[in-house]
């Protein structure tokens, strides 16, 4: 066996386009493209192998919170190295996830007592799901055998079985479809393109007595309603009308459907509050969180619950009840102490303040573009932001997907030493709840100008 891989000049170019398979890249184009290696990070930049700079505009893929290389972060990181960086909470703890489990239990809407570690978004809402599932099956006043979930049309929840089967993403999930459970599935409230013989408010008022009536008609199969609650994020950053996730709460209560919030991409700080359910004062069963849960540094996943759930999982161990699912780096040392940090600078650089601000900055800024003849829509809640292209602003066409004219837009933007990454045609800002305004402004502007640039280009090539 050789120590190549240790080489120092390395043809890392080379290595990655004959060995790494990255995840949802079409890879016969990225070969091509020599995008940055990233071998270092400062503040809100990353720097590649040839020590280019670069502001990451997407928080690393939203996940990031206060930067990188943030000094407090990484002495937490440092000091657990020091204590142990590994064990298992399969019948042990470990200091920092009870810590964590606290910190988040205190932050988190109430009732949401019970914290259940993971390591990614998709693993927190397949524990969500599994949990509800059974505990229907275990619940006081007798075992109900429900069956199914209602979702919401473009949901994205993650990439497991379970969570592409509450997911509506065609593209990425039709492959799939002899692969998953069945589940009841309500139109997403958005109406920036509604079916014929509706207008913009008779759809969006169909949406919300859909979603009631689904819940009526199916309740007692209902194992669960699963939402994104406010944002749908990888729908295209699909802000949701005041008031529907409160309408959907209120439905749960009544119907008595546990009501599973995954604030994966919505927690921490993005939307302008910690969560995103404080916007509705809503409190759901489960609250799923990652991504942002460590402020970007490590994997790390959390399902909180309440006791009315988690009492249906007690009893004596030969009973069976007991929740039988676990990673093995459930709730991680090195994440947790990550998240215990990310937490504490939350209060101490008041984030979410910094995040109103931002937000009103990027509102001003991309207002210019709400006359732009390519830009459909701009869709904003807080510090997520999508920007949707169209060859034709009036009929709404879309550009041909050949093209791939939002991909056009990140190469031009990366070019200008910015990384964003589209969605389709749906130009995705998502700084750092942490990044401060003047790097914001520089985001929009630089956006701006690529939007406008390649739009042009590519129009008068039609
Ligand atoms: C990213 C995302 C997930 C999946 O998280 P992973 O850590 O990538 O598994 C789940 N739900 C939502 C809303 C997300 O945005």
């Amino acid at each position: 066996m050789s120590l190549e891989f240790l080489n120092p000049s390395a043809p890392l170019r080379d290595w990655d386009n004959a060995h790494v398979w990255h995840p949802f890249t079409p890879m016969s184009a990225y070969v091509k493209e020599s995008a940055p290696i990233i071998t270092g990070g400062e503040g809100f930049d990353l720097i590649d192998s040839s020590g280019r700079r670069y502001l990451d505009g997407i928080s690393s893929l939203w996940c990031n919170v206060h930067g990188h290389r943030v000094p407090e972060i990484d002495e937490a990181v440092i000091q657990q190295v020091r204590s142990i960086s590994h064990s298992t909470l399969l019948g042990l703890s470990g200091e920092p996830s009870i810590r964590l489990a606290k910190g988040l239990v205190d932050r988190a809407p109430a009732g949401l007592t019970r914290v259940f570690y993971s390591d990614s978004g998709a693993t927190t809402v397949e524990v969500a799901l599994k949990m509800a599932y059974q505990y229907h099956r275990q619940k006081p006043g007798g075992p109900e055998d429900r069956d199914t979930f209602l979702c919401v049309g473009n949901a994205y929840h993650g990439d497991t079985l379970g969570t592409v089967s509450v997911g509506g993403i065609d593209l990425f999930h039709r492959c799939y479809r002899h692969l998953l459970f069945s589940t009841v599935t309500t139109p997403s409230p958005v109406a920036l393109r509604v079916p014929e013989g509706h207008t913009r408010q008779s759809w969006l008022q169909h949406c919300f007595d859909e979603v009631s009536r689904l819940i009526q008609t199916n309740h007692t199969r209902l194992a669960g309603v699963v939402m994104e609650p406010i944002v749908q994020g990888a729908a295209g950053i699909l802000v949701h009308p005041v008031g529907y996730l409160k309408h959907v709460r209120d439905l749960c209560t009544h119907y008595d459907v546990p009501l599973i919030a995954d604030e994966v991409a919505v927690g921490f700080g993005r939307t302008g509050r910690l969560f995103a359910c404080e916007h509705e004062e809503v409190a759901p069963d489960f609250l799923c969180l990652a991504k942002g849960i460590t402020g970007g540094y490590l994997p790390l996943g959390a399902t909180l619950t309440t006791d009315k759930i988690f009492e249906a999982f007690l009893g004596d161990p030969w009973e069976g009840r007991t929740f039988y699912h676990g990673h093995t780096y459930t709730g991680n040392a090195l994440g947790c102490a990550a998240g215990l940090a990310s937490l504490e600078l939350f209060e101490k650089k008041n984030i979410l303040a910094n995040v109103t601000a931002c937000a009103d900055i990027i509102s001003r800024k991309l207002a210019t573009l709400n006359v732009h003849p390519h830009v459909a829509e701009i869709r904003q809640k807080g510090l997520m932001v999508g920007i949707e292209l169209v060859q034709d602003r009036e009929l709404l066409t879309p550009f041909a997907s050949q093209i791939r004219l939002g991909h056009q837009v990140i190469l031009a933007a990366r070019e200008r030493g910015v990384i964003i990454r589209p969605l389709g045609d749906v130009i995705v800002l998502m700084p750092a709840p942490g990044m401060p305004p003047q790097l914001v402004e520089h985001l929009c502007d630089v956006t701006i100008e690529c939007i406008d640039l390649v739009t042009r280009k590519v129009a008068a090539s039609l």
